[in-house]
């Protein structure tokens, strides 16, 4: 028999629910990530004991009893929440958001049957792991299988279909073949997921280390939320840069950009514009002249859709506006581009260089690398020297100019952009006295 190690909050409560007389089991996500040896991002608790009794069972603790209806009551202790749920078969899937009725069960064999995959069906009795669908064995093999029939149970919550692709994602383990037949069988429904929970998954998916895999596996997934980036695949580039279509082009990129949400979403749409910017010249080289433009606003299209946050959505299509941007490897270039992205955005800017260089012909590789890592030493040296290029670096504010004699309004803003600009062109230094001089012959020219 195996020892698990669990935390003494989780101990606290499995004991006292037995010294009651009732079943208490861990279920779910928290069995699974202890059998691979990861750290549970949260405990769930199965039990045969009704809400009420829970409640009763824990009227000395902390508890947040407002989901009592749908069988969950969560006690907490030390601040962390540890959901203790009734073992409940679950209704009619209707709007395929939430279980239309919950039903309670006294037998923890029917709450587990109601779980979507076997590796998330497993329960545990603080050493004893309960195991009616195999995902023990499933754990071993790495593999992701629904419990009972995998066609009914996406149609009942199609949500399932992105949950696998999330577990094998991060997980790093392979669908079952009749899982992902299914999967792709019911990929219609995939539109009756709410777009919160969409977005949650593809998160997630994106986050994963097995990521690449599994979009180049599930493409057709993808596609089926995000229809505008379909195009991508097979699109032949017809350019000596290029070995890989569009698609996998951004897959290799994708597996090359660091696990940052906001640069993976970046990479993925990174391209998007390119098959509808195309044009052939001459010499039958293809060009993709303005495609940063239109991949930023597939980008937005399909962010808004999904309802991402104003943050998520202006930072990405910034990262996406830019990512193909002209950048020599001299200070004014730099400082150019910094005045537009800010320092965080150009940091941002130069990882998704590297991870499109890297999925680039390989042939240019070193050459490309190498002129990437001349323009971050100058952009470092910027950074290190303090070196101008934005307005709160500026050796002059507004209220200098308004002491000048100028009125307070947009020719403020204006006459500041235009100091920054030579400053940043090195036509001036970043000194008061210069800066006033300079305002002084702008004024005098008016
Ligand atoms: P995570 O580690 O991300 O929390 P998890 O497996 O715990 O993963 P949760 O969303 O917290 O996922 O759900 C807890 C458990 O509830 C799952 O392990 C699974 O048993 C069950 N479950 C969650 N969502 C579904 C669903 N859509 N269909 C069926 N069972 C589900
Ligand atoms: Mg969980």
């Amino acid at each position: 028999m195996k020892h698990y190690h669990l935390p003494k909050e989780v101990d606290y409560i499995l004991t006292k629910i037995n010294q009651h007389g009732y079943e208490a089991y861990l279920v779910g996500g928290c069995v699974r990530d202890l059998l691979l040896f990861l750290s549970p991002k949260d405990w769930d608790i199965a039990t045969n004991a009704s809400p009420e009794i829970i409640i009763a069972i824990f009227r000395d603790d902390k508890k947040i009893t407002d989901y009592a209806r749908h069988g969950t009551v969560s006690v907490i202790l030390n601040e962390i929440a540890y959901e203790i749920t009734t073992y409940r078969i679950e209704g009619i899937y209707s709007d395929f958001r939430h279980p239309d009725n919950v039903m309670f069960t006294n037998q923890l064999f029917h709450d587990l049957s109601r779980r979507d995959f076997t590796i998330n069906a497993l329960a545990l009795d603080r050493d004893k792991v309960i195991d009616y669908f195999g995902g023990l064995n499933d754990i071993q093999q790495k593999l992701i299988r629904c419990v009972g029939d995998p066609t009914s149970r996406f149609r009942e919550d199609p949500l399932r279909i992105l949950r696998a692709l999330r577990f094998s994602s991060v997980l790093q383990f392979e669908i079952e073949e009749k899982t992902a037949s299914a999967l792709f069988a019911e990929l219609s429904s995939i539109h009756k997921v709410s777009v919160e929970r969409v977005s949650n998954e593809l998160n997630q998916i994106l986050m994963g280390k097995n990521c690449v895999s599994t979009l180049a596996y599930y493409s057709e997934v993808i596609f089926s939320l995000m229809p505008e980036l379909k195009k991508m695949s097979g699109f032949d580039q017809m350019n000596h840069h290029h070995v890989y279509d569009v698609w996998t082009h951004t897959l290799q990129a994708l597996g090359n950009t660091p696990d940052v949400l906001i640069l993976r979403i970046a990479v993925l749409f990174h391209d998007a514009g390119k098959p509808d910017s195309f044009t052939i010249d001459g010499s039958g080289v293809g060009h993709f002249y303005g495609h940063p433009e239109l991949s930023a606003q597939i980008a937005r299209t399909v962010l808004e859709r999904l309802h991402y946050s104003k943050k998520i959505i202006d930072t990405t299509v910034s990262l996406i506006r830019y990512h193909d941007a002209a950048l020599l490897p001299n200070s004014i270039s730099i400082k150019q581009l910094l005045y537009k992205v800010g320092k965080e955005e150009f940091e941002q800017l130069l990882l998704i260089k590297k991870a499109d260089i890297l999925a680039q012909n390989p042939d240019y590789r070193n050459t490309n690398l190498s002129y990437l890592d001349q323009i971050r030493n100058v952009y470092n040296d910027i950074i290190n020297r303090n070196e101008c290029y934005s307005l709160s670096q500026l050796s002059v504010s507004g209220r200098d100019l308004m002491q000048l004699g100028i009125p307070e309004g947009s020719r403020i803003g204006e006459m500041l952009d235009i100091l920054l600009r030579m400053v940043i062109q090195n036509e001036i230094p970043n000194e008061k006295n210069a800066l006033i001089q300079a305002v002084c012959s702008m004024i005098k020219n008016n």
